[in-house]
């Protein structure tokens, strides 16, 4: 059998999350998600040395990776920042909703945000175009979000349905949609491009088995699959 090294901190143990056995591993709290984000930027060398990087809702293991390797050149932000009091580097408060039309133009090299698009209380579309906009001109974002088996998204952003409706109808309390298929047009619309990698165009089974990823090409889109977003000129 296999040995399950977790790439991100070679870590050999997992716990289970969210009833998927062995999904979380224990030592860096990475997800399978956030290890195969990992396994994506070195296998395609970003973010490099100089780069300024922008994370939302930052995992720890990258908070952890980005503020040794980064320091100043990374920020994180999230809507709650007080979720983050031992970290590592200081998560600044930010509503993407609100206060990404005041960030200036080109000026990140490196955004990423894994699950984020789900919990937000506006369109989708003018918080992708708002991202590619404040990435520098060459400037890469890499995203992931929970993309559902059926084919139409649905969404409420009545802000006082409530939690309990929310889980019924969303999966999760926090959640303002549900993303089914048609969101990979929603994302070609926005950016201009289809940023949606496929798992097979990088990865071999073998790499995900050891990295403790479960291997499903065939159930792509979903939520491991990665979108990669390469600006190109002014947006
Ligand atoms: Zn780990």
């Amino acid at each position: 059998m296999t040995t399950v090294i977790c790439p991100i901190c070679k870590g050999q143990k997992f716990g289970k999350f969210s009833n998927r056995p062995s999904a979380k591993c224990l030592t860096c709290g990475s997800l399978e998600r956030g290890r195969v984000i990992y396994m994506v930027l070195v296998k395609l060398g970003i973010p490099r040395a100089e780069d300024r990087i922008l994370h939302f809702a930052p995992e720890k293991c990258f908070i952890d990776l980005f503020t040794k390797s980064h320091a100043e050149k990374y920020q994180a932000f999230d809507l709650f920042p007080e979720r983050y009091k031992n970290s590592k580097t200081t998560v600044r408060r930010f509503d993407i909703c609100e206060d990404l039309n005041s960030m200036p133009s080109d000026e990140w090299d490196f955004i990423l945000h894994n699950h984020v698009l789900e919990h937000l209380f506006c369109s989708v579309k003018d918080v992708l175009h708002g991202l590619a906009r404040i990435l520098k001109p060459e400037g890469t974002m890499v995203f992931t979000i929970p993309i559902h088996k059926r084919q139409k998204t649905i969404e409420n952003l009545d802000p006082f349905l409530s939690e309990i409706e929310r889980k019924k109808t969303f999966g999760q309390k926090d959640h303002v949609r549900l993303f089914g298929y048609d969101v990979m047009y929603t994302i070609k619309e926005s950016l201009g491009v289809n940023c949606f990698i496929p798992v097979t165009s990088l990865f071999e089974e073998e790499e995900f088995v050891k990295a403790g990823i479960p291997w499903q090409p065939e159930n792509e889109p979903n939520g491991k699959s990665i979108f990669l977003y390469k600006k190109s000129g002014k947006f």
